[in-house]
């Protein structure tokens, strides 16, 4: 008999039949001979929706009672999901996070998993029942009611896995796998069978939000074996694992495209030592993540400094670095929107050289501007016009011999 975990994401349990659809497939997987933990998420829309909410009572929401509106999603749907089980004949229960025994850190909207106590998921399957837990929500020391960020039921179904040493961990998507890229974006995307770890996670970091980054991050740090598939069908999926050695003759394994970017530009910055310290500092100190940064070449003592960070962002960096700028003898600042990041990602470029010159032709070609660059051992990630980044990335995709 083996253990398995299986994630069902927001579309797959986005309508009552859809609901249905996951309880017949949850109880096919325990009929065959299988002990099922299932973990769900908020049925789609509704964590939106709930934002939406929060944001209509108050301006800016107490972080707190936001994770206690979101994590009703979730608990909704576990206790539909266990109903409709229920209803067909099976035996199930559901758990919320905190009833899984998943305990957290207390930083509110954007908790991290401290540890879990599997103590009453186990004495559920040992009764012969499905156990339904809530993904995206945990429980803080404090007894507070925490989420995971977005996307976070899939770092539920992980850390679980991992937590009860399941024999197989499944993430049921609307997608039937990791593909090449968003078949959103590209139509001639091409399912991948198998990837590694560190570029799922470049491709999860860099927008591709078929995975919760900090999920891939997690299963490679507790070598958890996954597998993305379709709970529409029933096609083989993708298997994210350890890198093995035929993974590094593919050159690009896929593209990216993150949308929401901006760019802000301070000019004529005093070049002295100490000056961009005390930017990014000031920067760090009003929580905003900054992701690249460019430098240009002095002029007469001066230079311009540009960083991108989310468009989200944007009214933050108005109202606090104004103050900044005057501060360190700078001239200005510019903030601008509308831009989108684009890459290229494959553990096959660190034994491949001439990637990047391929990517700015193939680009250059099209006439489509880059604005910044930035590089690491196994992706290339360029700025572009947010209005051109889907042209881009099909360019891009189709120049690597991607397309199907
Ligand atoms: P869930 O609700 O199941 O968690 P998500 O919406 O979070 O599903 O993730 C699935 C979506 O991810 C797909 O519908 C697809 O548009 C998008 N996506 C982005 N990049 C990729 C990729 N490289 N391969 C597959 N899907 C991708
Ligand atoms: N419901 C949460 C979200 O929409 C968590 C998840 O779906 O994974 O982000
Ligand atoms: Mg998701």
């Amino acid at each position: 008999m083996s253990l398995i975990v299986q994630k069902y994401g927001g579309s797959s349990v986005g309508t009552p039949d859809r609901i249905l659809n996951v309880a017949r497939r949850i109880l096919q997987a325990q009929r065959t001979g299988n002990q099922v933990v299932a973990v769900v998420s908020a049925m789609s829309g509704v964590t939106d929706n709930l934002i939406k909410l929060a944001g209509q009572v108050a301006p800016q929401p107490t972080e707190r009672e936001m994770d206690v509106l979101l994590a009703t999603g979730e608990q909704t749907t576990i206790a539909l999901t266990a109903m409709a089980i229920n209803g067909l004949g099976g035996r199930a229960v559901s758990l919320t996070g905190a009833q899984a025994g998943i305990v957290t850190d207390g930083v509110h909207t954007k908790a991290k998993i401290a540890n879990i106590t599997p103590r009453r998921i186990h004495t559920f399957l040992d009764a012969r029942s499905i156990v339904i837990v809530a993904g995206f929500q945990g429980e803080s020391l404090e007894g507070q009611i925490t989420t995971l960020g977005r996307g976070g039921s899939d770092l539920t179904a992980i850390a679980l896995a991992a937590a009860i040493k399941a024999d197989l961990c499944q993430i049921f998507t609307d997608v039937d796998g990791v593909y090449t890229c968003d078949p959103r974006i590209v139509r001639n995307a091409r399912k991948i069978p198998e990837i590694s770890y560190d570029e799922m996670l470049e491709m999860a970091s860099l927008g591709s939000k078929v995975m919760q980054a900090r999920s891939v991050e997690f299963a490679k740090k507790f070598r958890v074996i996954f597998e993305v598939r379709s709970s529409f069908n029933d096609q083989p999926g993708t298997l994210v694992k350890e890198e093995t050695a035929g993974m590094e003759k593919v050159v690009i394994r896929g593209v990216s495209v993150d949308r929401k970017q901006a760019k802000v530009t301070i000019s004529h910055v005093p070049d002295k030592p100490g000056i961009a310290s005390r930017i990014f500092s000031e920067i760090a100190a009003i929580n905003v993540n900054v992701d690249m940064i460019v430098q240009n070449v002095s002029a007469s003592g001066t230079t311009d400094i540009s960083f991108t960070t989310l468009a989200d962002e944007l009214p933050k960096i108005e109202k606090h670095l104004g103050p900044i700028v005057e501060e360190i003898g700078a001239k200005g600042f510019s903030a601008q929107g509308g831009i989108a990041k684009l890459s290229v990602v494959g553990i096959g470029m660190r034994s491949h050289s001439g990637v990047a010159a391929k990517m700015f032709e193939l680009l250059g070609k099209a006439d489509i501007n880059i604005q910044m660059i930035s590089t690491s051992e196994i992706k290339i990630s360029v700025i572009v016009d947010e209005a051109r980044v889907d042209e881009g990335a099909n360019i891009v995709h189709a120049g690597f011999g991607l397309n199907v």
